[in-house]
């Protein structure tokens, strides 16, 4: 559509708006600011603000169905997201990288093994830089390597990516997408529009993942860390296989736990895609540093291992947490419930953890849910979980943040949680 000259509402003013607004600006759009929080040059998110619009363009953090868009929808308003704006500047092709879990280390490791294999490659999305901020220092033969939310997702509409990727996909977010079929049919648009030649990159031991392979005209590229896949990566024993021939050994991987070896496989088949040789592949893999809040080493203090994996925001996640260690563990559950079912945790925390210590607004329900399977302690805080687990784990524990919860009832986001556990941690004498 023609922006020149068009009055265009970009609702949702926090980073992604505002790099959509620059983007619209400098096309020629009326721009119209509007957030929850009006102030300066903001205006409400009243219809009013909507009045005359050509476009609405929602930020990811804007539930699609909010009242205001919604309303103007009803009048026959156009309304897509940052993400689809994006698409129509973006110059180079598209990498998109969705899933429930392990979605920004897949992208970070995909953009960290082009770059080392020489190959041109710039890394955003849900991730870091917003797509709308990429189009500047976008250009043609270079690759756009975009972690995808199911919220960006959702508000496109002609948005195609040369590779997609699926990597898993659990229930998580029900709080906004509602039903489980709604959550899967929004990561689905990541292989609807894609073309004869494009790649569709799909997890083979994941039922929804593998009926996207039908969803568009994209090859299927498979993975699978419990059968044979072509054309693909899979793992015979402790080597993984691409396309037939051995990438490495799941023991030169220098991240914990099968799930990243899951990411791994997803990351080089991509790269491979877009050009990077097995050996480039194998080399890049080995210095990847991992991602803050990811299963993240801390510290060893008196024979005992501290872990950071404060990003294990749904069940899922801390489960795959969980079976990255032997046993041992002491974790650190709770904070702001997502609507979860947590009683799938209670066989894996029986077999390994020696208490769980339970913190924030979840901690009732968890407790009820887990009830018998596993010691539990009522800390409260982070810091009271600490302490606790200080004062009880022996030589060779393990003492783990992953709360299977989202963080807002006690901290600003899960970053936040993260580095207040590693500061406390690193201040244990
Ligand atoms: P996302 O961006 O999808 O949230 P992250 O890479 O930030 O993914 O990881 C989120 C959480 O899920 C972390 O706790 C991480 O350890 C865990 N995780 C990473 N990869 C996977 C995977 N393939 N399957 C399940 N959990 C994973």
């Amino acid at each position: 559509m023609k922006l020149d000259g068009a009055t265009v509402v970009v609702l949702g003013m926090a980073r992604s708006g505002l790099a959509a607004a620059e983007l619209l600006s400098e096309q020629g759009a009326k721009v119209r600011r509007v957030d929850q929080k009006p102030g300066d040059g903001v205006l409400p998110q009243v219809d009013e603000s909507f009045r005359g619009a050509d476009l609405i363009v929602l930020s990811p953090g804007v539930p699609a169905d909010v009242d205001v868009a919604a309303r103007a929808r009803d009048r026959g308003v156009r309304v897509i997201g940052d993400l689809e704006l994006a698409s129509w500047f973006l110059r180079g092709e598209i990498i998109g990288i969705t899933g429930s879990n392990g979605k920004t280390t897949t992208t970070a490791l995909t953009g960290h093994i082009l770059k080392a294999s020489g190959i041109a490659a710039q890394v955003g999305g849900n991730i870091g830089t917003p797509p709308c901020s990429m189009v500047k220092s976008s250009r043609a033969g270079q690759w756009n390597v975009l972690e995808l939310s199911s919220f960006q997702l959702e508000t496109t509409e002609t948005f195609r990516a040369k590779i997609g990727s699926a990597l898993n996909l659990t229930p998580d977010h029900l709080d906004r997408h509602y039903t489980f079929e709604n959550y899967a049919e929004m990561k689905a648009r990541l292989f609807t529009h894609q073309r004869e030649g494009d790649f569709a990159v799909l997890n083979a031991d994941d039922p929804v993942c593998r009926s996207y392979a039908w969803r568009g005209a994209g090859k299927p590229v498979w993975f699978s860390a419990i059968g044979t896949v072509s054309p693909g990566a899979f793992l015979d024993r402790d080597s993984i296989l691409l396309d037939g021939a051995p990438l490495m050994k799941t023991g030169e991987i220098p991240l914990r736990g099968m799930h990243n070896v899951e990411n791994v496989m997803a990351a080089a088949a991509m790269a491979r895609l877009a050009g990077a040789s097995h050996d480039q592949i194998r080399a890049a893999v080995m210095t990847f540093p991992g991602v803050e809040h990811r299963l993240e080493f801390v510290r060893e203090l008196d024979g005992v291992h501290w872990y950071n994996d404060s990003k294990a925001t749904n069940v899922d996640a801390t489960l795959k947490a969980v079976a990255a260690f032997e046993g041992g563990l002491w974790i650190i559950l709770g904070g702001k419930d997502k609507n979860s079912d947590y009683a799938p945790l209670a066989a894996a925390l029986a077999s390994k953890a020696r208490a769980a210590l339970l913190i924030g607004a979840a901690a009732e329900k968890i407790k009820a849910q887990l009830h018998g399977a596993v010691p539990l302690i009522e800390s409260k805080t982070i810091a009271g979980a600490i302490g606790y687990a200080r004062a009880q784990a022996r030589p060779g524990d393990t003492v783990l943040l992953a709360p299977a919860c989202a963080s807002f009832d006690q901290f600003e986001n899960y970053e936040h949680r993260g580095r207040v556990f590693k500061q406390l941690v690193r201040e244990l004498a």
